[in-house]
């Protein structure tokens, strides 16, 4: 190859690599580049296992004329064995005597192992029917190409890393901010029950019947408080660790939230909440998990998106799940904090100076998958958010039967 086109082949292979971010794209790109100079039927990729054990396939592509031989990828498996055993460019091209009429059946395979930062990672199979056989220089231009690949493939694997390293760093912050949050969200009501009762115990002075009833009540609303907090750190973890205890029975979706609904109007007498449902679904559920999710969105909603109706709805997607639409009229959430908000510990920063430890959405959720079910969040900033569960129903037999 002049050098000059070798230069050049060289820098397009480069230019991809560097340059494309999805490491598909970069492959396609790099593959297309290759195959403009080197001809060939099929191309596969083996990348070997994280314990060093098998490879497995992590690329393949047909290029060339037998377009259909690309189903079965297995084609390049052994080579790329090889190539891997030995950590050596291997070659296969058909014996004369086996040579047949049918040029599918002509198969010269080229099996080039994969090396990144001097580590063996893979191999890569190039296949060609009927031949020529691969002279000097094709070797030497899929020799590079296979440089190139196993570039493309470190840089994947480094930014796997990179987002799980930033995953953990995330948590690993929100835990930190937890523990401030959760001194704080347990003194607070602790302060006020403290406060109170010893009040209520001077012997100094009397308190009236009504002022008695007020402190009270206000003890009495601490300590519910605090039940709360503490059955949302403890179911939290273990719900996290798999743990928690479900008693499953065929419930009605509507009833739990009627029960929920009179509970929160009972507090918050002002409160607009519109919810005719159509549906009396009935699906295979905890009773008190799911009326924990509910609390939490009206918690939430009352918290973040006051004096706001609250519009709630439930309609059966198909004949297997139903839908339950919860959705407030508050100032929404911003888009790039909308995909964290299930995470555990997550808050929105500076949103509101409401309290909260951050558990409340992750444990709706966790919840909804140990119901096999699905929740998810939309949000229009200035408009609200609609929080969105979707759960299998159970069908007429399911409940005759008792499930
Ligand atoms: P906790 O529920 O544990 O008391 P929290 O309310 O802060 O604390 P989540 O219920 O998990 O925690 O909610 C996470 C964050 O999502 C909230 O801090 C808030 O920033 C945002 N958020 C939740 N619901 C709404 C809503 N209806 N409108 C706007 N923002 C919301
Ligand atoms: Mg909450």
């Amino acid at each position: 190859m002049a050098i000059q086109t070798a230069f050049a082949q060289t820098q397009l292979f480069w230019q991809h690599a560097v340059q494309e971010k999805d490491w598909r794209k970069a492959l396609d790109a790099l593959i297309q580049a290759l195959r403009d100079s080197l001809v060939f039927d099929n191309l596969a990729i083996f990348m070997i296992d994280k314990q060093g054990e098998t490879s497995e396939i992590a690329y393949a592509r047909a290029i060339g004329r037998e377009k259909d031989a690309e189903a079965d990828a297995n084609w390049g498996e052994a080579i790329a064995t090889e190539a891997i055993t030995h950590d050596e460019i291997v070659l296969q091209k058909p014996t004369e005597s086996a040579e047949n009429k049918d040029r599918r059946k002509n198969a010269y395979l080229i099996g080039l192992p994969l090396t990144a930062s001097g580590k063996l990672i893979g191999a890569m199979s190039l296949i060609r029917f009927g031949g020529p056989d691969y002279t000097q220089e094709h070797i030497d231009l899929a020799k590079l190409a296979s440089d190139v690949v196993a570039y493309i493939f470190e840089k994947r694997a480094l930014q796997e890393t990179i987002a799980e390293l930033e995953a953990v760093q995330r948590q690993m912050r929100l835990q930190d901010d937890f523990v401030s949050t959760i001194s704080h969200e347990l003194r607070t009501p602790l302060g006020f029950i403290k406060g109170y009762s010893t009040t209520l115990l001077r012997e100094d002075t009397e308190w009236d019947k009504e002022t008695q009833r007020e402190f009270l009540t206000i003890i009495d609303e601490e300590t519910d408080h605090l039940t709360e907090l503490l059955n949302n750190v403890l179911n939290s973890a273990r719900l996290e660790s798999k743990t928690a205890e479900m008693n499953f029975q065929p419930v009605r979706l509507d009833i739990i939230l009627r029960d929920v609904i009179t509970r929160i109007h009972a507090h918050y007498k002002n409160l607009v909440i519109n919810f005719e449902p159509k549906e009396g679904s009935y699906i295979y559920g905890d009773s008190p998990m799911l009326t924990q999710i509910f609390e939490n969105l009206f918690s939430n909603a009352i918290k973040y998106a006051p004096d706001a109706p609250i519009d709630i709805s439930i309609k059966k997607v198909d004949d297997q799940n139903v839908q339950v639409i919860f959705a407030d009229h508050g100032k929404g959430i911003p888009k790039k904090h909308l995909a964290y908000i299930f995470d555990r510990f997550y808050r929105v920063p500076g949103m509101t100076k409401a309290t909260g430890t951050g558990l409340g959405l992750y444990i709706c959720k966790q919840i909804i998958e140990a119901h096999h079910g699905k929740m998810w969040a939309e949000s229009e900033e200035g408009q609200g958010t609609r929080f969105s569960i979707q759960l299998p129903v159970l069908t007429l037999p399911d409940i005759k039967e008792g499930v």
